[in-house]
């Protein structure tokens, strides 16, 4: 650096100095910075989105079932994940911690994302319903289309590249009451431009462990889609 710059980069030193002194933090190009930057990134970022997402859970009484649990589930994971897991509704243990699969069908499901050669902390885990339902009963249609806006607004927020159903509740939670998981398990579905791939339940799995390998084949279906 020539005498003549160093020179000059010591004045913009000292007004600098001297400017913050007088309580002046912002110089007009780090503000056209932030501008920048805020013109790549509007709106509120994915995290604040989901906490709004939590709040309104929280405060919901769309159904009855806030008045039973113990905590609302709302749902846990990377909220830029390129996969989201949605199962039916949070079980005793789910409904305790406040964390969805965390029970005996959790552990199984950690076993699944980590034979897809993912992490759990790398995709996104949720359910159709944020409340448990006493004594696990099958949630109600009604529960179903009161809890379903939150769902559509996480994904809004993390936008995966597929959505694997875990489940006859959640698959007909996106592709209507009529289907039957069993025939349409392991098909490439569609819910609004993103790739959806039925499975079985976790839960099923544990009961009917032979079924197992049909979820597998499920799975490298969703592997393939995510181009893993
Ligand atoms: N079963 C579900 O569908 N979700 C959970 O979170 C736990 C068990």
């Amino acid at each position: 650096m020539s005498e003549e710059r160093r020179a000059l980069a010591r004045a913009v030193k000292r007004h600098a100095e001297g400017l913050r002194a007088l309580g002046v933090e912002v110089l007009p190009a780090m503000r056209r910075v932030e501008a920048e930057s805020t013109q790549a990134d509007p709106g509120p970022s994915r995290v604040e989105r989901l906490a709004h997402v939590v709040r309104d859970v929280e405060a919901c009484r769309r159904c009855p079932l806030y008045r039973t649990r113990t905590h609302a589930v709302v749902g846990e994971g990377s909220l830029t994940a390129h996969l989201v897991f949605v199962g039916e509704a949070p079980g005793r243990e789910e409904d305790l911690q406040g964390k969805p699969f965390v029970g005996a069908a959790g552990q199984l499901l950690n076993k699944m994302i980590r034979a897809m050669g993912l992490r759990r902390e790398d995709v996104y885990i949720c359910n159709v319903l944020k409340d448990r339902p006493p004594q696990n009963r099958t949630p109600l249609p009604e529960e179903m289309e009161a809890c379903f806006p939150f769902l559509r607004a996480q994904l809004d927020i993390i936008q995966p590249n597929v959505i694997c159903t875990l489940g006859a509740v959640a698959t007909k939670a996106f592709l209507g009451a009529h289907i039957s998981i069993m025939k349409i398990r392991g098909e490439v579905r569609d819910y609004d431009g993103i790739p959806l791939v039925p499975t079985l339940h976790p839960a099923y799995l544990l009961r009917n462990p032979p079924a197992k390998r049909l979820a597998w084949d499920d799975l490298k279906k969703v592997k393939r889609l995510l181009g893993t």
